[in-house]
């Protein structure tokens, strides 16, 4: 049986203001790279599933890396390329 020690808790002064320092940097699963970028993916709707029947483009902006173009992890979520991004590769951050 161990007691864990208990952490003094801070409170908060502001609760809206974070130190960033305690903040994860995102970096390039890739070659390690902190610079991001902001790119598009485009993605072209159908005018079958478009809601007014027209075909129509949709911009999904991320975040890519500034230095070899690897889009950064998470924000392709639901665009329809993680599949084809993350082949060979596993989520190296887990939040
Ligand atoms: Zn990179």
């Amino acid at each position: 049986m161990s007691t864990k020690p208990m952490k003094p808790l801070k409170k908060p002064n502001a609760q809206v203001q974070v130190d960033l320092r305690d903040a994860e940097t995102i970096k390039c699963s890739s070659c390690n790279n902190y610079l991001f970028i902001t790119s598009f993916i485009l993605k072209r709707l159908s005018a079958i599933v478009s809601p007014n029947g027209q075909e129509a483009l949709i911009p999904v902006q991320v975040y890519s890396c500034g230095n070899c173009g690897q889009v950064a992890e998470g924000f392709l979520e639901g665009s329809g390329l993680e599949e084809e991004i993350k082949s060979d590769k596993f989520p190296s951050l887990d939040i």
